[in-house]
């Protein structure tokens, strides 16, 4: 029989076979870390592609990354080789949400080719507003709006659902209607923020249930990764398109809880399986805040479709930007009928890996609680190695990778994983010396350097002439004698009239309302504008862009410049040119910098990985470098202070997260002292490395040896020899605490070999430590 299957599905395990050939109604895969959930959904697709199921333009496939994305799509070209033409519709919720959207503009007020602001231009956006309100900048910042925002939008919530205690929040009450305020701007100005593309996607399908409809019938295949990250707007997304298609309307109120009546254009579709095994009236659900605002209105109403959602909830670590974990332990009641499969077997990580990840996690209370199992070997012990400061932390890191880098092992195959992005620096710096390759991923992104958004809003403008922002940015850069006295007469005009300040510009060199110098060269400005549209018709985009930045004088304003970071900038700017090479035309170029919330390494070179814990997430290395596991840092002192207990369960599943990325080599660090926004703390281990199994974790000596005396060698001393790691520090508190650790745990670990958290790392140290320092 084996020799019939399609070699995609070769080699999967019975319960992944399970999930992949499972394809009527809905499908919740709920499993650990690295136990094939992806792998699941990547050949899942392949196999309705292959089985004739369904056109690739009728599976949409939800990744958390564009980077997750593109690696799905490389996956599936190589399960189904040339056989399938197309692609399913594969990318982020936003991107997705983006692109439907980008269709249906005009119905939400857009036009199709709409600029997607990034944060910046929300902040510059939203200080106009709070001036316009004379609202002092300094009590309420523009950036707390667009925090309180943000949040409403990832919540689903347009301003008139805005509940009334949260609008009275800001700026004495006014924060409602300076979100209404900022939506109608944005509309005058054929803008959207990142929020919009969910949030504006799903008003178009509440208010269009024909849009919706038609999406509906399009999807006759939905899969979703991680997901245990999603949120409430994304949530209801999905539940919108989830359903099947109905022909009637279920608006009322008073359907709530009944089912649809498909009428006659009754979709062909739904299986008869699905509709045996759907209840014909789906349990009404219990109030439960926004959520529910969605099933209030009946969107609840029609039975589910082929939904496969994979996730896990111990991964679970985006509950600050508004995920809900609830989603994925409510998948069975919001899709009745649900059939959920879990996977045990991890086939990521070695055995020790597994367990001190798994053993960690288990610290959690809130949790469903899974096994997980591995039939590798149980190859190295995780090691936890103390070092002085960052610095040398870095510098041992270093090492350790050119030493593994020495013994063959390809730098592609290591990350280092940070908690806060400013641990990155330490990094960057140690590596630029050492001349080791790394790439910054979902980092300080190079689309965010000054030059780069420059060069980008003149593109802008020339894609989207409405684009008041971007026209700001540069109408006078380079210098052009247009001051901000021109560019307040051209807002007056322009909002006098209701027309963008392009539009603006244009009529106001008609007049004698500026000086002539002014006028000259705003004209010439606006001439060139004019002269690059109409030249976008004609040229390739690269071309065109360096017309641009040449004409413009913007290449000559870096040419010019002493500064030392110039030519750089000129590079970089070179790169941006060669980075629209890939796309077909200038609109497709903006809109994937809009999105590109995942910066690639941009070259295949063999390079080490370093991002955050967050970015990590769905990614797997041979080694893991998990530096800064001091508490405070990690778990982050702000999770504690602002969640107590929920915020301190999040910090552990990302140290879950950051372990389980690794296969063969899981290496955390922490550093004795750290400098933190500007001033050096003595820092305590990470309460985590406590709670780690001894019998799988080995404490070894930094690498760095940098003066604080790191006696012995790396790898020499292990745990019980603990009284010697310790004498190695120099704060007196330390070493009372390492030899006072030692003493009370020698023999703990015989008895319990099994934990650390008797030895208690980091508790027991830490009142000794402020007994030996402060009392
Ligand atoms: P995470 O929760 O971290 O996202 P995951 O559950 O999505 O993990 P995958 O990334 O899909 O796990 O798989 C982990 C690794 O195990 C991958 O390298 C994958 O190719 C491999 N793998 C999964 N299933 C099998 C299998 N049946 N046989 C061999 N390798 C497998
Ligand atoms: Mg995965």
């Amino acid at each position: 029989r084996a020799a019939t299957l399609p070699a995609y599905l070769t080699g999967l395990n019975p319960e992944q076979s399970d999930a992949v050939q499972t394809l009527d109604g809905p499908v919740l895969v709920l499993a650990g870390a690295g136990t094939g959930k992806t792998r699941v959904l990547t050949t899942r697709i392949a196999h309705i592609l292959a089985s004739g199921r369904a056109r690739p333009g009728e599976v949409l496939a939800v990744t958390f990354t564009n980077k997750a994305a593109r690696e799905m799509k490389m996956r599936l070209g190589q399960m189904l080789g040339q056989a399938i033409e197309g692609m399913p519709w594969l990318g982020t919720f936003h991107s997705i949400g983006g692109r439907i959207l980008r269709v249906h503009a005009e119905l939400v007020q857009l036009k199709s080719n709409y600029t997607v602001l990034d944060t910046d231009d929300q902040i510059r956006l939203l200080k106009q507003l709070l001036a316009a309100d004379n609202i002092d900048d300094k009590r309420w910042p523009a950036r707390m709006l667009a925090g309180l925002i943000d949040g409403w939008k990832n919540r689903g919530l347009t301003p008139s659902q805005v509940p009334a205690g949260e609008a009275a929040m800001f700026g004495n009450g006014r924060g409602g209607k300076l979100y209404a305020a900022y939506q109608e701007r944005l509309k005058i100005l054929n803008a959207a923020d990142f929020g919009d593309l969910l949030l504006e996607n799903i008003r178009l399908f509440r208010e269009h249930p024909d849009v919706l409809r038609q999406y509906q019938q399009r999807f006759k295949y939905i899969l979703v990764d991680e997901y245990q990250d999603t949120n409430v707007a994304q949530y209801l997304w999905l539940r919108l398109l989830a359903q099947a298609p109905s022909q009637t309307s279920p608006r009322a109120r008073g359907e709530v809880g009944s089912h649809s009546d498909p009428g006659e254009g009754a979709p062909p579709q739904i299986a008869d399986s699905q509709l045996a095994e759907t209840p014909p009236h789906p349990t009404p659900l219990p109030a439960r805040g926004e959520r529910e605002q969605a099933v209030a209105l009946g969107e609840n109403a029609a039975p589910p479709k082929n939904i496969c959602c994979v996730g896990d909830d111990d991964q679970s670590i985006y509950g600050w930007r508004g995920a809900e974990v609830d989603n994925i332990l409510r998948f069975e009641h919001d899709f009745p009928g649900a059939k959920v499969i879990r996977l045990e077997r991890n086939y990521r990580s070695t055995g020790h890996i597994l367990a001190a990840a798994s053993y960690l996690i288990a610290h959690n209370e809130g949790r469903l609680g899974k096994t997980l199992r591995t039939e590798d070997v149980d190859g190295e012990m995780v090691t936890v190695t103390g070092a002085w400061d960052s610095e040398e932390e870095a510098r041992a890191i270093g090492e350790e990778i050119e030493q593994l880098q020495r013994q063959g092992h390809a730098l592609n195959e290591i990350a280092i994983l940070v908690r806060a992005s400013f641990q990155m620096r330490e990094f960057e710096d140690r590596f630029v010396t050492l001349g080791l390759p790394y790439r910054v991923i979902g980092g300080p992104r190079f689309y965010e350097r000054a030059e780069i958004r420059d060069a980008l809003a003149y593109l802008r403008v020339i894609n989207s002439p409405a684009d008041d922002l971007a026209f700001e940015r540069i109408v006078n850069v380079p210098k052009r004698s247009i001051g901000d006295a021109t560019v307040q007469l051209l807002h007056d005009h322009g909002r006098r009239r209701r027309i963008p300040l392009y539009e603006a510009a244009r009529a106001i060199i008609e007049t004698d309302e500026l000086k002539p110098k002014t006028r000259g060269s705003l004209r010439d400005l606006m001439m060139s504008f004019e002269r690059w549209r109409a030249q976008r018709e004609l040229l390739p985009h690269t071309e065109l862009a360096q017309i641009v930045l040449d004409e413009s004088g913007y290449t000559e304003m870096w040419q010019k410049d002493r500064s030392a970071d110039a030519a750089g900038r000129l590079e970089n700017l070179k790169e941006l040119i060669r980075s629209m090479e890939d796309f077909e035309n200038l609109q497709g170029f903006l809109e994937h910098i809009s999105l590109v919330m995942d910066r690639d390494g941009g070259s295949d070179e063999d390079a080490v990985s370093v991002m955050t814990l967050h970015s990590a997430k769905g990614l797997e290395f041979d080694t893991v470098f998990l530096p800064g596991w001091e508490e405070g840092l990690f778990p982050h002192q702000r999770a504690l202070d602002e969640q107590g207990r929920a915020g301190l369960e999040e910090e552990r599943r990302l140290a879950h997260v950051g372990i389980t990325r690794a296969r063969k080599r899981a290496k955390l660090y922490f550093a004795t002292n750290r400098r933190i926004h500007g001033s050096w703390t003595t820092t305590i281990p990470s309460r985590f490395l406590d709670e780690l199994p001894g019998d799988h974790v080995e404490i070894t000596e930094s690498k760095g040896g940098s003066g604080w005396g790191g006696a012995g060698g790396y790898g020499a001393s292990r745990f019980d020899d603990v009284g010697a790691f310790g004498s190695s520090y120099s704060t007196p508190g330390w070493q009372r605490a390492q030899a006072n650790r030692g003493r009370g745990t020698g023999s703990g670990f015989s008895e319990s070999p099994s934990s650390f958290s008797r030895g208690d790392f980091a508790r027991k140290r830490a009142p000794l430590t402020i007994e030996g320092e402060l009392v």
